[in-house]
């Protein structure tokens, strides 16, 4: 993408889930070499309007575009391809493999259909191929050093690297964390923040959907703040900090 473009445009979208309307016509957009926060408190709507996003969850109204290009309603599979990737809330491996092990798997489950028997019918130039690209990512992150050890002995920190490579491996132009900060200490928070702001300036564009209001401020470009399943503002970093309205929200003032 050209730096600018736009990329993600969520229109109006809205899910309800029974009675419960869980999102609420909820608008934003994504530009070419932006990092997006998406903040609010708890069950504010922010994992189901990401989901809403991937693919995930089916719209009960409303539109999502990716390069101008209709996602709602398509598989997650067929999102990855088109350039969108994301990361769960808890994080998910398989702890008896390794980092590397781990990554090439995540890369692989994500773009291929019919997951086991095209497991079995991968031949080894492909595998291969996998790994290398595993490892190209792991270098990426900063994590190359640790790519032999058992991903069930990593920390948290560490962890939630390991899943942004997995991500990475589907070579996206826009990448979707939920929480990723969430749980971390503040070094392994430091550590995420290092790895963000170098993707970004890698040209790779970023949705950071956070509770963590303090995590945010220093690493995103604009940020959407969400409430009760509504958009409660959208600004700058400053200008969020500095509205009444998301202090309400957070401090229930
Ligand atoms: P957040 O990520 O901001 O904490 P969520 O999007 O997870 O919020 O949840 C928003 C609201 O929707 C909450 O009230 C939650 O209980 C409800 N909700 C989320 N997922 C479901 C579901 N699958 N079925 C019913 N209600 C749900
Ligand atoms: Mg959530």
């Amino acid at each position: 993408p050209t730096p600018g473009e736009l990329l993600l445009d969520v229109q109006a979208v809205r899910k309800q889930f029974g009675g419960l309307v869980a999102v609420n016509d909820v608008s934003f957009t994504i530009r070419a070499g932006e990092i997006i926060g998406l903040i609010g408190p708890n069950g504010a709507g922010k994992s189901t309007t990401f989901n809403l996003i991937t693919g995930v969850l089916p719209l009960t109204a409303g539109n999502v575009t990716f390069r101008g290009e209709k996602v709602g309603g398509l598989a997650s599979r067929e999102i990855a391809r088109r350039g969108m990737s994301r990361t769960f809330q808890h994080v998910k491996m398989l702890p008896e493999m390794t980092v590397l092990e781990n990554v090439a798997l995540g890369g692989y489950l994500r773009s291929h259909a019919g997951v086991v028997k095209a497991m079995l019918r991968l031949d080894r130039d492909e595998e291969r191929r996998l790994f290398k690209e595993a490892e190209r990512q792991l270098e990426r992150i900063g994590m190359k050093d640790q790519m032999h050890e058992l991903a069930g002995n990593l920390a948290l920190g560490p962890a939630r690297l390991m899943e942004i490579a997995r991500a990475l491996c589907t070579d996206p132009a826009l990448l979707l964390l939920d929480e990723p900060a969430a749980g971390l200490r503040h070094k392994e928070k430091q550590a995420l923040s290092t790895v963000l702001r170098q993707l970004k300036a890698e040209g790779l564009s970023i949705l950071l959907v956070e509770h963590d209001m303090d995590f945010v401020m220093n690493l995103t470009d604009r940020i959407t703040v969400m409430e009760f399943g509504t958009k409660l503002i959208e600004g700058t970093p400053e200008e969020v900090q500095a509205s009444p309205a998301v202090r309400a929200a957070y401090l229930g003032t």
